[in-house]
C-alpha cells in the first residue's frame, strides 16, 4: 500500500500552517501563509472567513508532496472565533475573532445565568458572540461555528459539526457531554448548536469537488479539530496523566494532563476534554514579563551563561511585572515580591528565575489539590524554554524531569489527532 499521510491545518493568530505527517508522526511536509491583521474598531475585531478559507487553500497548494497521500486531515482554530452560517455554510457574518471584545452586555447576561465553572463567560466567549450576533437580526442563520469548524466543514461539505474543545467557550459541557439546559434561559436557539466530536474523530470523507479543487484523494478523510492551544499542547507529545506544558512566554501558563477534570473558576482553572482524559490548565501572572520588568531581553541573553543554578542564591522571590495575582495565589493586590535586590545582577536575575520556578511548583501543587495526578515530567515552551540554566533550577524544585519540546507547532498537533483518529 502507498504511504499514507496526515495533515494538520493551524488557523493561528498569524496565519495559516499547515503540516503533513507520516505513520511514524515524522514531518513530510510544511507550508505557511499569512493572514492580514483583522479589522479593528474599538472592542470589535473581525475577519471575513473567505480569508480564511482562501488562505487554507493557497496553503495546501503549497505542500511539496504527494497530495493524493493524504488519508485524513484535521484542523485547528483560534479558540472563541465565531461566525453564523446559512445551511450551505455561506457565511452570514463575519467571524467575530477570539479577541473580539464587542459583548459585553451578552457577557454579563451570561454572568448572571451560567455556572461558574462553564467556559461561557467573558465578554470575548462564543456564547457571547453568538448572543450579540442573534441581537443584531437579519437573515436567519442555520449554523454557530467556530474558525475550525467552518473550515473543517468546507472540506467535508456538511457545517453540522465542532469538537469539544471548541465547543467549550460556546457553553458545551464536557463533563455531561451536552449542551446545557441553561442555555434555553438565555434563549439560544438549539438547532444553532452543532453536534460535537470528540477531536480527532471521523466527520466524514471530503467533498468530492473539494477534492478536485485541492488535488486531494476523494477517499481523504476529514477528522474533528481542536482549538489552537489544544492542538500546540498535543504537538509535543505529552500523553500520559501527570505530562505537563509549561510555557514561559509573557506569562506562566501550566497545563496538565488528568484522568478527571479540575475546576477552579475564581482561580481561572478550567479543563479541556482530550477523550478520556483532560486537560487541566491555570495561567499566572509571572513569567516573561516579570523579567523584562528588570532586564532588556538583550540583558537576559548576555546573563544567562553565568548563571550557577546548583548554587541556589537562596532569594525568596515572588516575581510579578505588577501587583495582581489570579493562580496559584488568587490575590488581586498581591504585591511583587523582589527584594531585598543583591548588588551583583546575575544573583539577583537568578533570584527571580527561581521565585518564578517556585510559583511554577506551586501551580503544580496546587492543580494536585484540586484533584489533578502528581506531576510525571514538565514539557517546557516559549522564549524561556531555551535557558538551560533555568531548566536546572526548575527540575530542582518541580522534582521531574523537564525537557524541551520539540514540536510546538499547533499544526502538528493537528495532524497527530489526524494520524490518530482522536486524541494520543
Ligand atoms: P509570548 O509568546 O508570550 O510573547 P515568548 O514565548 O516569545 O512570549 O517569550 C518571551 C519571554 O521570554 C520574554 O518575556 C522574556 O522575559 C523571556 N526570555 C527571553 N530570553 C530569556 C532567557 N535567556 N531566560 C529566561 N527568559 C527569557
Amino acid at each position: 500500500m502507498a504511504r499514507e499521510l496526515f495533515l494538520g491545518i493551524d488557523l493561528g493568530t498569524g496565519g495559516v500552517r499547515a503540516c503533513a505527517i507520516d505513520a511514524a508522526a515524522q514531518i513530510v511536509g510544511t507550508a505557511t501563509t499569512a493572514l492580514p491583521a483583522p479589522r479593528q474598531a474599538g472592542d470589535a475585531i473581525d475577519q471575513a472567513p473567505a480569508l480564511w478559507w482562501t488562505a487554507v487553500v493557497e496553503t495546501i497548494g503549497k505542500l511539496e508532496l504527494d497530495r493524493a497521500a493524504i488519508a485524513r486531515i484535521s484542523v485547528d482554530g483560534t479558540s472563541g472565533t465565531l461566525l453564523l452560517t446559512d445551511g450551505d455554510g455561506v457565511p452570514l457574518t463575519p467571524g467575530l475573532m477570539y479577541n473580539d471584545a464587542r459583548a459585553g452586555a451578552e457577557a454579563t447576561r451570561i454572568g448572571g445565568i451560567a455556572p461558574a465553572e462553564s467556559g461561557a463567560h467573558g465578554r470575548s466567549s462564543a456564547l457571547a458572540k453568538l448572543l450579540h450576533l442573534l441581537a443584531q437580526g437579519g437573515a436567519a442563520p442555520k449554523h454557530a461555528l467556530h474558525q475550525a469548524d467552518w473550515i473543517a466543514g468546507k472540506l467535508a461539505g456538511r457545517f453540522d459539526g465542532s469538537d469539544e474543545n471548541n465547543a467549550l467557550k460556546l457553553g458545551y459541557d464536557p463533563v455531561t457531554r451536552r449542551w446545557p439546559d441553561w442555555l434555553d434561559k438565555l434563549d439560544v436557539p438549539r438547532a444553532l448548536l452543532p453536534q460535537v466530536r470528540v477531536p480527532g474523530t471521523e466527520i466524514g470523507v471530503i467533498d468530492a469537488q473539494m477534492a478536485r479543487l485541492l488535488g486531494l484523494s476523494p477517499s481523504t478523510r476529514i477528522h474533528a479539530g481542536t482549538t489552537d492551544g489544544v492542538a500546540a499542547f498535543i504537538a509535543t507529545r505529552a500523553s500520559q496523566p501527570g505530562d505537563a506544558v509549561s510555557s514561559l512566554g509573557t506569562t506562566l501558563v501550566v497545563k496538565l494532563l488528568a484522568d478527571k477534570p479540575v475546576f477552579a473558576a475564581d482561580q481561572g482553572i478550567y479543563s479541556h476534554r482530550l477523550g478520556d482524559r483532560w486537560l487541566a490548565g491555570g495561567a499566572s501572572n509571572t513569567g516573561g514579563a516579570a523579567l523584562l520588568a528588570h532586564f532588556s531581553a538583550a540583558q537576559l541573553e548576555a546573563m544567562t551563561p553565568k548563571l550557577k543554578p546548583a548554587q541556589p542564591t537562596g532569594l525568596d522571590y515572588y516575581p510579578l511585572p505588577k501587583p495582581g495575582e489570579r493562580f496559584p495565589i488568587a490575590d488581586p493586590n498581591l504585591a511583587p515580591r523582589v527584594t531585598p535586590r543583591p548588588d551583583d545582577d546575575v544573583t539577583f536575575f537568578q533570584g527571580l528565575l527561581e521565585g518564578v520556578a517556585a510559583i511554577e511548583a506551586m501551580a503544580y501543587r496546587r492543580l494536585g489539590e484540586l484533584g489533578a495526578p502528581a506531576l510525571r515530567r514538565v514539557i517546557s515552551i516559549g522564549g524561556g524554554a531555551k535557558n538551560a540554566a533555568w531548566s536546572e533550577i526548575r527540575h530542582r524544585l518541580l522534582g521531574v524531569p523537564v525537557a524541551v519540546a520539540e514540536q510546538t507547532e499547533a499544526s502538528y498537533g493537528a495532524a497527530l489527532l489526524a494520524l490518530h483518529a482522536g486524541p494520543p
